[in-house]
C-alpha cells in the first residue's frame, strides 16, 4: 500500500508517513489573534480526538499569537499561509510545527528559498498543495474544465519548486469538492509519486463538502475509497458546522475502515412500529455519552424486547427498551431491568465500572 512506504516526517511530537497510523487534523474557525477564542476550540478538539490543528496566519498579528497558543495547547499547530512569505517565515520563527503554503502565490523563487531555508533550520514540513478551485488557469484551459489529472500536475509542480529549492521535508494535499474526481487524483498522485521515487505523505480530505448532512456522506464516500486503496496519512473531514464535527467524523470513518482501534461503537436499530420508548432520543444520547470514553466495545440500543434481546447480544452491552422500561444486557445475560428514565444513567454506571 502507498502509505506504509510512504516517508516519514515529523510534526512536532507526531509522526506520520511509514505505515504509522493516520492522523485527524482539523482547523479552527476563529481570528487567530484571539488566542482565548482560539486555544478553547483547540482543547475543545483535542478532547474530541484532534491530532493535529491548522490556523489561519493571515496577518503579523495572528503570527504572533502563535507561541502563546502553542503554551496553552497539547497538538502540533500548522500554520496556513497565502501570499504573504513573510507571516510564513514568522509562524516558522514563532514556532509553528508545520506550514502549510502555495508555493506559487508566495512571490517568486527567492521569496520561496527564503521560506523553505527557514523551515529548513527549524526542521519543520511543509504542506503543498492544490484545490480544484484555484487550479492554474492554463491547465484548465487545455483540459477543457479541471480533470484528476491536471490537479496532479499542478501539485508534482509544486513539489518540484519545493525540491528545486532545496527541500524535500514535505507533505501534499490536493483537493477537490468533486469526490469521484478527488479519487482518481489521489490514485494518480500515488502512482506518479511512486514512479518518481518521492513517496511524501497525502494529507487527504474532501472540499467545500458542505454541512454537516452532505459533508459527512461526501467525505465518507470520498475519504473511504481513498483510505482503503491505501492511499492518505492524515485526514480531515471539511464541514460547514462545529469543527468538533469534523473529529467525530473522522474517528468513524477510520474506524468503520478498520484502520482504527479503539473507542466505543454504538450501533441502534431504525426503530418501528414496536418501538415504545424514545430510542431515537437514548441512542442520541448514549452516542454523546460515550465519546471519549476510554473502552474498545460494542454498545446496542435496540427499540423493543422482541427483537431487541437478541441483537443486543451481539453486542458487549445493550439496551432493549420495553414498555415505559427496558432491559440491561451484559455479554449475552440480561442483567437487569430499569425504568425509561433510568436506562441511560444505568448503561453509563456500567460503562463507568466496565470490567468486560
Ligand atoms: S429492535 Fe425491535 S423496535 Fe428496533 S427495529 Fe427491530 S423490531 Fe423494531
Amino acid at each position: 500500500m502507498y502509505r506504509d512506504n510512504t516517508k516519514v516526517i515529523h510534526i512536532g511530537d507526531r509522526v506520520i508517513g511509514g505505515g504509522n497510523p493516520i492522523l485527524i487534523q482539523s482547523m479552527t474557525n476563529v481570528p487567530t489573534q484571539d488566542v482565548e477564542a482560539v486555544v478553547k476550540q483547540i482543547l475543545a478538539l483535542e478532547k474530541a480526538g484532534c491530532e493535529i490543528i491548522r490556523c489561519t496566519v493571515p496577518d503579523e498579528e495572528a503570527a504572533k499569537a502563535i507561541p502563546e497558543i502553542k503554551k496553552q495547547i497539547h497538538i502540533p499547530l500548522v500554520a496556513d499561509i497565502h501570499f504573504d512569505y513573510k507571516m510564513a517565515i514568522t509562524s516558522i520563527e514563532n514556532g509553528a510545527d508545520k506550514i502549510r503554503i502555495n508555493p506559487g502565490n508566495i512571490g517568486g523563487e527567492e521569496k520561496l528559498r527564503a521560506v523553505t531555508d527557514t523551515a529548513k533550520a527549524a526542521n519543520i514540513p511543509i504542506r503543498v498543495g492544490v484545490n480544484s478551485g484555484s487550479l492554474e488557469r492554463n491547465i484548465v484551459e487545455r483540459d477543457g474544465g479541471v480533470t484528476a489529472a491536471g490537479i496532479v500536475e499542478s501539485a508534482l509542480d509544486k513539489v518540484h519548486m519545493i525540491e528545486k529549492a532545496g527541500y524535500d521535508n514535505m507533505v501534499i494535499s490536493i483537493k477537490s469538492s468533486d469526490v469521484m474526481m478527488c479519487v482518481r487524483a489521489h490514485e494518480l498522485l500515488a502512482e506518479e509519486l511512486d514512479r518518481l521515487g518521492t513517496r511524501y505523505p497525502l494529507h487527504v480530505g474532501i472540499t467545500e463538502s458542505g454541512t454537516v448532512r452532505s459533508g459527512n456522506i461526501k467525505s465518507s464516500i470520498g475519504l473511504g475509497l481513498i483510505l482503503d486503496k491505501g492511499i492518505g496519512d492524515t485526514i480531515r473531514v471539511s464541514l460547514t458546522g462545529d469543527p468538533v464535527e469534523e473529529i467525530v467524523s473522522a474517528k468513524l470513518i477510520l474506524r468503520t475502515l478498520g484502520l482504527r482501534k479503539g473507542g466505543i461503537e454504538v450501533v441502534s436499530c431504525p426503530t418501528c412500529g414496536r418501538t415504545k420508548i424514545d430510542l431515537i432520543g437514548l441512542a442520541t444520547k448514549v452516542e454523546d455519552m460515550v465519546q471519549g470514553m476510554p473502552l474498545d466495545i460494542k454498545v446496542a440500543v435496540m427499540g423493543c424486547a422482541v427483537n431487541g434481546p437478541g441483537e443486543a447480544k451481539e453486542a458487549d452491552i445493550g439496551i432493549a427498551g420495553g414498555n415505559g422500561e427496558g432491559l440491561i444486557i451484559k455479554k449475552g445475560e440480561i442483567i437487569k431491568k430499569v425504568p425509561e428514565q433510568r436506562l441511560l444513567e444505568e448503561l453509563k454506571a456500567e460503562l463507568d465500572n466496565w470490567n468486560g
